[in-house]
């Protein structure tokens, strides 16, 4: 049996279990349960939050998982990277209010910005040669800036239209990312069996849809 971990309930959980069915794998799905086991492949789903998938992937508490790579990378995880999914494309932008110059990187020298991916931020930052304070929050960062709380703001993108609502203006992308299989690193031989069939229906299932 391989434990599988994927998001309970958010914009990876739709796209996660609908690849396990194109899989051929059926399972009863209960919203109120926080696992599941289907009945015709020795597969068993957790369901938890999204940022502890990596931990418990990390662990072995679970032995493979479905998780966003902007996450994986943000908890320095990229090691349990074993396949890009294709699906929850999004990215990770900084804005700024829609009226504020903004010329080049080197505008947010000095300034304060908020974001929940201090690390990725960090990182990008670093590499553009500019110093910034980072104030780390874990949610409603588009407002930040309107609340006096920050200059900018570094989050999640995919259409645009929450920063647009809030008064911001996209300048920067600091990272691209996309729905990841992760895995344990050191799978017992039967376990890293079970990946290897499962990858190999992935790969059919994406295959199919090209
Ligand atoms: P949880 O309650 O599990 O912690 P969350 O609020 O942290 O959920 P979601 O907003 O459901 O997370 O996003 C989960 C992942 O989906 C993100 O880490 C990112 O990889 C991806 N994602 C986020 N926003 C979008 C979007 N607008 N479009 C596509 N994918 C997105
Ligand atoms: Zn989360």
């Amino acid at each position: 049996m391989i434990r599988l971990a994927i998001q309970k309930s958010g914009r990876l959980s739709e796209d996660s279990l609908n690849l396990i069915r194109e899989c051929g794998i059926s399972f009863i799905n209960s919203s109120l349960k926080l696992k599941t086991e289907a009945t015709n492949f020795p597969l068993e789903i957790l369901f938890l939050r999204d940022d502890d998938i990596p931990g418990y992937v990390a662990d072995g508490v679970a032995d493979i998982g479905i998780v966003g790579e902007n996450v994986l990378v943000e908890e320095g995880r990229e090691e349990l990277q074993v396949q890009k999914l294709g699906f929850s494309r999004c990215r990770l932008s900084i804005a700024v209010p829609k009226n504020e110059a903004f010329d080049d990187i080197t505008a947010l020298e000095g300034k304060n910005i908020a974001t929940s991916y201090p690390n990725l931020l960090q990182t990008y930052l670093s590499g553009e040669g500019v110093q910034a304070h980072i104030h780390t929050i874990s949610g409603s960062v588009e407002i930040a800036p309107s609340i006096g709380l920050a200059d900018a703001i570094c989050d999640i993108v995919s259409s645009g239209s929450t920063l647009i609502s809030n008064g911001l203006r996209e300048v920067q992308t600091v990272f691209r990312s996309e729905a990841v299989l992760i895995a344990h690193q050191n799978l017992a031989t039967a376990k890293q069996q079970l990946l290897d069939q499962l990858l190999f229906r992935i790969d059919a299932v994406r295959k199919a849809q090209k």
